[in-house]
Formats: structure tokens, C-alpha cells, sequence
């Protein structure tokens, strides 16, 4: 190859040297990972592209510009693997596969493309080439994710997003793998238009057949898209999800496997009634229709849609959808229904605010109370216990805002401080400024104030808080410390033991013991201090009755750290008949539990009065497991707050009271009475949050009443405590 056809190559090196230097100081992007692959495979596509355009003009040839061209990628690999001397590429082998499907597909599609324009005579060839180049970064991702319910999109030049960024482990789906064949079908199409405008016109004759035959064959991709998994279609999502119920404006899609008609009929009218009740505070008059799909399994969601464990709502389709996992039903619904009530408030076609922080915040305000401390009372302690405290929420606050800045906080700091001033601001001024302001409107024309001075009143209205629950610090202190994904230390990365733990709890949800036993076995292997699978296996072999291994596996003294472990051991003692030492761990247990959690304080006081008779106490155990038991009594006999330390018989008939508020026959006007007089004797005790979650469980259990009177006990199959 003449030298004069190599210039430039050196320049197209240091522009993959500069782009691997910049990542480098990101964890999530500084190492060999997906993230990264398709931003170098962005870059790769134009480097390659318009250098190859120069190349071919020049004479040079195919194979000498793709082979010089695949080479350079080996530049931004080894400086992106460089990463592993100070920072733990803990997935490099999986790193590595997304290494190899993204740039250099790019690279060969993005040199035949340049081939075949060249040859074609193209005028303006290089401008041509950078439209196509844009166009494809970004037409397909909306035709994927506009037009179809997933999560997931893939592209030719930067390969592919594989999910939401929250998840913690990535979908890698065959689709990915379909589509880079598709890609390379496109290079050959070029390579073979490249070469028919290269041959004489009297020949090209002999060139039609292989022309038309791949040009066929991509059509044939484009037809089998669903099929190859390149995209998701509603039909395929109602197919797979075959039960169905509608009531009122949402229509509920489920697995019959995993959930009974009748909970399902539950969970549509759940999700019917806060849908109603979110409306009605927003002041919108007719909602859009919505379709919910619960999925019973990860795995299977993954492959579907590119999501694991995120609830999303897909407010950006023509007719809006919900995505959620059975388990995360009763904690996200509310939720993910507020993001599409707004939908109409947001940008066009889009459906969302372009201030990010609107959108989390104002579906984080409407969430129902879940017995927590209130977004409210963490700000106000997070407040407390930063270093400025004014200037600390104020700048955080305006910060979160914008979408960078949201997305590179720490989730639970976004979506809490945000979540209480979008829920100070609809208390305080309603909620038509605030539908300005999502739309896009300045605060300072919707609500006649700058952002900064609303944030500022915000803060104030925080220190008024009269009384902020005592357990809230705690909660703080745990929520607001996960690091951000551009924090963790090994984003997207689930280590063998945690994958064990999943895979168990997924075998518990289906109701198979047996094999979860064993996962958990397996994980406890590879990770003995793993608090989550010690709290799951020892909570298995007390149900089980086996309590000496439960006390042999909690001997060492570093895992008692976690409370639930340290009630597991008060539990195999109470069981092998150590009763004194049961009573001293459930009673310093009982005050160090936080006060908002009436379930587990109840559970503690019902372990304690069954602690002299352990086949009593197996029975309690059971039964506090099992939700449907909730409606019977736990003992036989009740002849247990004789023996109970002061005040516990008060929380033992609270917790007693709530676990069967509207059981069996009870009507809505009892259901009603009962509820409100739990409500107030748990704000006599200062349990405002228990007693804000009672109360909005009361309004629910008699709406149900009302309008399903034939459904006898709800509280068994429905409570999401
Ligand atoms: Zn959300």
C-alpha cells in the first residue's frame, strides 16, 4: 500500500486514544463494559467512516482499510483494560463479549458504507455518509422505543442499550446477537453494491442475483423482528401474560401461573382505585386508559423487554403501559400510575417532563403512606445531618432538577428529597402551576417566584416539622448511603453469590423450598458473611423446626450485626428451650426495633408470649410467614399478656387489630370504625406514619367493600405489609 493512501490513520489512533482517556475517569465507563463499547463504537463508526472515505478515493482498497481500521481497536481496548491496575473490572470476560459485538461491527459496517458510496459516485459522499451515520443513532431508537413496549434498543453504529439503568444486571438477550448478524448482512449488502458499481456496465448483469437475494434476506430480518427478539410487540407481551382483567380504566395482564384469578382480580382493583384516587388530587378529569403486564419471573421479563427488576411505565407509547414484577406490585403501582396520569402534562410525543427531577419527585409525592417515615421527615433529617444545612438541600434540590444531575445522584437521595419538595409544592400551591412547570414553563411565570426561593421556603417548612420519627435517622443513614451507579465500584456487576440468592428467591416465589434451600446453600458457600442469604436460610430451618443448625450457623459474632439475624437466634433458642436467654434477646430486640414498624414489634411480642412452648412458638412463626393465615387467630389458647413487660399487650393488640382489619365478614362501616380507632390509639403512642398507613389502608379495604362486596377476606390475599 502506497504510504500516501496510510495518512491520517495516525489521527484517527489519537482520537481513539483521547476518547478511551476521557472515560477513564468514570468508573462505569473507565473499564471494558458495555457502556463503554458503545460509546467507542459511536466514535468508531465516524473515525472509520471518514477516514475511509479519503482511503477509497485514494485508491486504496476493502481489505487493506478494514483490516488497518479493526486494528486500531485495539487501542482503546488496551487503554480501557489499563483500568484493571487501579479499578476492579470485575466482569471483564462479559466486558469482553460487548467489546467484540459493538465497535468492531461498526467499524466494518461504517467502511463498506464509505466503500459503497464511493464507488456508487456519490456527490458530497462524506456529508452523506455523517447523515446516514445520525440518522441511524437515532431514527431506529425511536422507532423501538416509541412504537414498542422495551426496554431495550439496538443500533448498528453504537450497538446497543440493553435496559434501564437501574437494573443492576444486564439483559443480554439473543435479539443482541440476531441483530449484529444483521449488521454484518448490511456490510455485505455495501461490499456487493461497492462492487457492482465497480464492475463495467456491460457486466453488472451478473451482479442482480446476489444483489437481490441479500436485499431479500435483510427484509426478511425486518419481517421476523419480534421473532429474532430485535423488538417486543404488545401481542407478543398479552401472549405470554394470557390472564386478563379490566376494571375501570386499567386492564391488568398476568401470568395464570403465578397468580390466582382472584388475586389478580385484587391487584386490578388496586390499581383501579389509586388510579381513580391520583386523578382526582391532580384534578384530571379523564384519564388515559392503561395496560399493566406483572410478570411472575426476572429471567423471563429480561428476555422480553430488556428489564429485570425495575417497575417502569412506558409513558411514551401511544396508549401507555406498565411494567412490573409480581413482588414489586403493591410498593410501585401507585407510583408508576402517577407517571402516566402527567403524561399529558409532559413534552409531546414523550410523555415526560424535561426536568427530570419533576417526574420521580411528583410520582414519589403521590405514593401512598407505606408505614416509612415520610419523604418529608427524611429531607428534614437529612437536612439535619448535613454540614451547610441550607445550602446543602437548597443546591441539591436545584441540581437534581436537571437530568444529569439527577441521574448521577444517589437514587434514593433523588427521588426523597425531590419527592417531598414536588409534594410540598402541590400541598402548598395545587396542582395546576405545577402542571406548567412540567410542561416546561419557568417556576418563576407559573408560580410567580424563582425555583431558588420556593426551594428555600421548602427548607423552612422542613424545620417546622413538629415531630419526626425516631427511627427516621436510621433510615437515613441507610437509604442515602447506596452509592450511584457512577459510584459502585463494580456497576452491572452481580458476583456469583448474589446471583445464588436470586436465583432462590425465585424458587420461593414459585413455592419450591427444596431447590431454594440448596441456592442458598450455594451462595452461603461462595459468601458466608452474605447478610441476605443468612436471613433467608435461617428463616427456612427455623420454619422447618430445625433451630440447632440456625444457632450453629449465627455462633459468629460479626453476621449479629443485622437485627432480623439477631431474632433468627432469639427464635433457635426460644426453640431448643432456652428460655431465659430468648427473653433477654427479644426484649433489648423490642427496643431497638424501629418504632414505625408495627409488623415486626407485633411479631416480636407474639414470639415473646409463645416463648415457654415451642410448639406454640413454631405455630407463630408459621403463621407471622403467612399472610393468608392473617384472618385466625395465631394461639389456640389466648392466655398470653399476662406475662408481657409493660406496653407490649398495647402493641400486641395494634399489630393484632391491623392484621385483621377487614377480615371475614366484616362491613364497610366496621372495617371503617375499626380502622379509625387503630389509627388513634397508634398517634396517641406517636406511631404517626403506622398510623398514616392504617388509615389509607382503611379508605382502601372499604372502597373494596363496597365495590366487590362478594370478596369476603381481603386482608389475607392483599396486605402489602
Ligand atoms: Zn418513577
Amino acid at each position: 500500500m502506497p504510504r500516501g493512501q496510510r495518512a491520517g490513520i495516525g489521527r484517527c489512533g489519537f482520537i481513539y486514544g483521547g476518547m478511551s482517556l476521557a472515560l477513564w475517569p468514570v468508573p462505569l465507563l473507565g473499564m471494558v463494559h458495555a457502556a463503554s463499547a458503545a460509546l467507542i463504537a459511536l466514535g468508531a463508526f465516524f473515525v472509520a467512516g471518514g477516514w475511509a472515505w479519503r482511503f477509497f478515493q485514494q485508491g486504496g482498497r476493502l481489505r487493506d482499510a478494514l483490516r488497518m481500521q479493526l486494528l486500531l481497536l485495539l487501542i482503546p481496548w488496551a487503554l480501557l483494560t489499563l483500568t484493571v491496575l487501579w479499578r476492579p473490572n470485575c466482569d471483564y470476560l462479559r466486558g469482553m463479549l460487548f467489546f467484540l459485538l459493538f465497535p468492531p461491527g461498526s467499524v466494518v459496517l461504517a467502511v463498506t458504507l464509505a466503500n459503497a458510496l464511493e464507488s456508487a459516485g456519490v456527490q458530497h459522499g462524506r456529508r452523506w455518509f455523517a447523515l446516514i451515520g445520525l440518522g441511524t443513532c437515532v431514527l431506529p431508537v425511536a422507532y423501538d422505543l416509541l412504537l414498542h413496549p422495551q426496554l431495550y434498543t439496538y443500533n448498528h453504529v453504537f450497538g446497543g442499550i440493553l435496559g434501564p439503568l437501574y437494573d443492576e444486571d444486564l439483559a443480554l438477550r439473543p435479539g443482541l446477537l440476531s441483530f449484529r448478524a444483521l449488521t454484518l448482512l448490511w456490510a455485505f449488502w455495501f461490499g456487493l453494491v461497492a462492487c457492482f458499481h465497480r464492475t463495467p456496465r456491460l457486466l453488472q448483469a451478473g451482479w442482480w442475483p446476489a444483489l437481490w437475494s441479500i436485499t431479500a434476506l435483510l427484509g426478511t430480518f425486518y419481517l421476523l423482528a419480534v421473532p429474532l427478539g430485535m423488538n417486543t410487540s404488545t401481542t407478543g407481551l398479552a401472549q405470554v401474560l394470557s390472564g386478563r382483567i379490566t376494571r375501570g380504566s386499567v386492564t391488568l395482564h398476568y401470568d395464570p401461573r403465578r397468580m390466582t384469578q382472584e388475586e389478580a382480580m385484587l391487584r386490578a382493583y388496586r390499581a383501579a382505585y389509586d388510579y381513580e384516587r391520583l386523578a382526582r388530587r391532580l384534578g384530571i378529569a379523564r384519564p388515559d386508559p392503561v395496560r399493566i403486564f406483572v410478570f411472575g419471573d426476572p429471567v423471563q421479563r429480561a428476555q422480553l423487554t430488556g428489564a429485570r427488576y425495575t417497575s417502569v411505565a412506558l409513558v411514551w407509547l401511544a396508549s401507555p403501559q406498565i411494567h412490573l414484577l409480581q413482588g414489586r406490585f403493591e410498593q410501585s403501582i401507585a407510583h408508576e400510575l402517577a407517571h402516566v396520569l402527567v403524561r399529558k402534562w409532559g413534552l409531546p410525543l414523550l410523555g415526560f417532563s424535561p426536568r427530570i427531577g419533576l417526574v420521580e419527585g411528583l410520582a414519589v409525592a403521590l405514593e401512598p403512606p407505606d408505614g416509612q417515615p415520610t419523604p418529608h421527615e427524611q429531607a428534614a433529617v437529612a437536612g439535619l445531618l448535613a454540614r451547610n444545612r441550607t445550602d446543602s438541600l437548597t443546591a441539591q434540590v436545584a441540581q437534581l432538577l436537571n437530568p444529569w444531575g439527577f441521574w448521577t445522584s444517589r437514587s434514593a437521595v433523588a427521588y426523597t428529597l425531590t419527592g417531598s419538595f414536588v409534594r410540598y409544592l402541590l400541598d402548598r400551591f395545587g396542582a395546576a402551576p405545577l402542571r406548567r412547570v412540567y410542561g416546561g414553563t419557568s417556576f418563576q411565570s407559573a408560580y410567580g417566584q424563582p425555583v431558588d426561593s420556593l426551594v428555600r421556603e421548602w427548607v423552612r417548612f422542613l424545620r417546622r416539622i413538629p415531630y419526626v420519627d425516631r427511627a427516621t435517622l436510621a433510615v437515613v443513614r441507610e437509604r442515602f448511603h447506596v452509592p450511584s451507579l457512577f459510584e459502585r465500584r463494580c456497576p452491572h456487576y452481580v458476583p456469583p453469590h448474589e446471583r445464588a440468592y436470586e436465583a432462590a428467591q425465585r424458587m420461593l416465589e414459585q413455592g419450591d423450598t427444596l431447590q431454594a434451600e440448596a441456592l442458598l446453600d450455594e451462595a452461603l458457600r461462595r459468601n458466608s458473611a452474605f447478610i441476605p442469604a443468612l436471613v433467608r436460610w435461617t428463616q427456612l430451618r427455623l420454619l422447618r423446626g430445625d433451630a440447632a443448625s440456625v444457632r450453629e450457623r449465627l455462633a459468629g459474632a460479626d453476621t449479629l450485626q443485622d437485627r432480623r439475624l439477631q431474632l433468627h437466634l432469639a427464635d433457635a433458642l426460644a426453640l431448643m428451650g432456652k428460655v431465659e436467654a430468648a427473653r433477654v434477646l427479644y426484649r433489648r430486640l423490642y427496643l431497638q426495633w424501629p418504632s414505625y414498624d408495627l409488623n415486626g414489634r407485633g411479631g416480636i411480642v407474639l414470639r415473646y408470649a409463645a416463648v415457654g412452648r415451642p410448639g406454640a412458638l413454631l405455630h407463630v412463626l408459621r403463621w407471622l410467614e403467612n399472610p393468608r393465615e392473617r384472618c385466625k387467630s395465631p394461639f389456640e389458647d389466648v392466655s398470653w399478656d399476662q406475662t408481657l413487660p409493660p406496653g407490649w399487650a398495647r402493641t400486641l393488640r395494634q399489630a393484632m387489630q391491623w392484621w385483621t382489619l377487614g377480615c371475614g365478614e366484616a362491613s364497610a362501616s366496621e372495617i371503617l370504625a375499626g380502622g379509625r380507632a387503630l389509627v388513634e390509639s397508634l398517634r396517641q403512642v406517636g406511631a404517626f406514619s403506622a398510623a398514616a398507613c392504617v388509615q389509607e389502608t382503611t379508605l382502601w379495604l372499604t372502597w373494596l367493600r363496597n365495590v366487590f362486596p362478594e370478596y369476603r377476606s381481603v386482608c389475607c390475599a392483599y396486605c402489602s405489609w
